[in-house]
């Protein structure tokens, strides 16, 4: 199946010259969406993850049905004060300025394979942030599996040594 057909372009959001890749229609297409997980369990299925780790608010979407396909857990990394245990955070950087994400101390146990997911890769901020919060606990990144990624940007090479894995890259 041809998976970026169901990918809407919408150019100029959320501001001027960013074309914005919107997968709500992947979403709302059942044969899509089976395709999607389908494809991304198969990515991930071989690095053995005991855990998949995904940021609000996309990473959510397919983040828990895959580790639901893969027999793994789940782990929410959320925005500031949004967690209500003990957290640990990491701190990435935006364009302008830095943001954060934290996740619950005990969420990883120390030694666990852990999945990275976001639903698409862009500079790699996000999911450099949450590589860092995977390995502060003690975790062991086996791989990053995204949905899109837009090869024209740097995000491949910002997550090494970490395996990046995309079921579709953008030129
Ligand atoms: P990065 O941190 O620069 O790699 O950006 C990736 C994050 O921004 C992911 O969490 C995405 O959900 C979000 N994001 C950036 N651009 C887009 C887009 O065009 N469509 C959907 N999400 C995007």
């Amino acid at each position: 199946m041809d998976l970026r057909a169901f990918i809407r372009d919408i150019p100029d959001f959320p501001e001027p010259g960013i074309v914005f890749r919107d997968i709500t229609p992947l979403l709302a297409d059942a044969g899509a969406l089976d395709a999607a997980l389908e494809g991304l369990a198969a990515i991930a299925r071989p690095l053995k993850p005991d855990v998949v780790i995904a940021a609000e608010a996309r990473g959510f979407l397919l983040g828990a049905a895959l580790a639901r396909e893969l027999g793994a857990g789940f782990v929410l990394a959320r925005k500031p004060g949004k967690l209500p245990h003990d957290t640990t955070s990491a701190e990435y950087a935006l364009e302008y300025g830095t943001d954060a994400l934290e996740v619950h101390t005990d969420a990883i146990a120390p030694g666990s394979r852990v999945l990275v997911h976001d639903d698409l890769l862009a500079t790699g901020g996000t999911a450099g942030a949450l590589c860092a919060l995977a390995e502060q606990l003690g975790g062991e990144v086996v791989g990053c599996a995204f949905l899109i990624e837009l090869g024209f940007l740097p995000g491949r090479a910002a997550l090494a040594p970490h395996a990046v894995h995309s079921l579709i890259v953008d030129a």
